[in-house]
């Protein structure tokens, strides 16, 4: 049976400007969102969730629009004590975010998982689309480089993505069980969308979950992704390096063979669209737009480009 709803997979920042987008021409209770969780991370002893985190403050129209993640009108103060306590000082942390690691830490310790979490904060925050993290059990990205193997958040915001990257690990995630209504939702969904996210550690980890791939290969001529590879380079963080570490080609084309078993339709950029013909030889329906989402009528665009595609 097809619904009404729209089923998104999400990571991050390019995640998180899109569904912008999505939530303003497409009634926001008709999305559910399954989000990365594979580079939560516990620091001061609260469970943090920053792709999650992301689409929340974006959904609950809080987020810091200008760094594209954290709350708007931030400050850090209790960041400046917690480092005296510390000794690492490479995760920012500002005081009105601290207070949703607070009440989630809490809600775990009183037995609450993932999924009831998200639902609880959605909740409160005022959001009516569902976010979903991809699984309630753990599932931890690690970044093997030539220095040290280290956790994502660590490789990217510490290291600012310099260490050479030799490989990736998702820790846990044979075994990790997705979220059990993921499947009967990517049945029913009107569309599924691929948001452009980070396709290796954003999309690579929902999709690398048990049984998901199988589920959208069943589907997948209502598959849309977006392209977050332009001109062969990324708009922001390191798919580009770490697509070349797995071997894969750094450009849309790249990405759309990494996709191409689970999707039937692909959106490149403008820029890239002399390479529309090599992708649609993949079987995948290609199309060209402005994919820079730099202005909130941008976001619309592509968002309501991405609504009418047929399928
Ligand atoms: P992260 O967790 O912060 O890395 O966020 P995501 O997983 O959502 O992915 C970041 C990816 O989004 C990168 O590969 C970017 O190239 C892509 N991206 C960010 N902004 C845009 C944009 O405006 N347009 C497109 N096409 N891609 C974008």
């Amino acid at each position: 049976m097809t619904n009404n709803y729209y089923l998104v997979l999400a990571g991050g920042v390019g995640a998180a400007k899109f569904i912008e987008g999505l939530a303003s021409v497409i009634d926001p209770s008709f999305l559910k969102i399954v989000i990365n969780t594979a580079d939560d991370i516990e620091l001061y002893g609260l469970r943090i969730c920053p792709d999650l985190d992301i689409i929340t403050y974006t959904l609950a129209n809080i987020v810091d629009k200008q760094k594209g993640w954290g709350v708007q009108n931030e400050t850090f103060n209790c960041l400046s004590i917690l480092q005296n306590y510390y000794d690492f000082k490479w995760f920012n942390l500002g005081d009105k975010d601290l207070a949703t690691h607070i009440f989630r830490t809490d809600l775990y310790q009183k037995g609450y998982n993932k999924t009831e979490i998200s639902a609880v904060i959605c909740e409160k925050l005022g959001i009516k689309s569902e976010l979903i993290p991809m699984s309630n059990e753990e599932v931890q990205t690690f970044i093997i480089t030539d220095s040290k193997t280290m956790h994502f958040e660590e490789y990217y915001i510490r290291y600012q993505c310099e260490p050479k990257v030799l490989d990736i690990k998702f820790q846990g995630i044979d075994e990790a069980k997705p979220v059990s209504h993921i499947f009967e939702y990517i049945s029913g969904a009107k569309k599924v969308i691929i948001c452009p996210s980070n396709p290796i550690v954003s999309i690579g980890t929902i999709i690398g979950l048990p049984g998901v791939k199988d589920a959208l290969k069943k589907v997948k001529q209502k598959v849309i992704a977006i392209s977050p590879i332009i001109e062969g380079a990324t708009v922001k963080g390191p798919a580009d390096k770490l697509m070349k570490c797995l071997g894969l080609e750094i450009s849309c084309v790249g990405v759309a063979k990494y996709y191409k078993e689970i999707i039937g339709h692909f959106i490149i950029d403008n820029k890239d669209c002399k390479l529309k013909s090599e992708i649609e030889k993949l079987g995948i329906r290609t199309y060209c737009y402005d994919t820079i989402m730099d202005s909130i009528g941008k976001k619309k665009e592509l968002a309501q480009f991405v609504k009418d595609v047929k399928i």
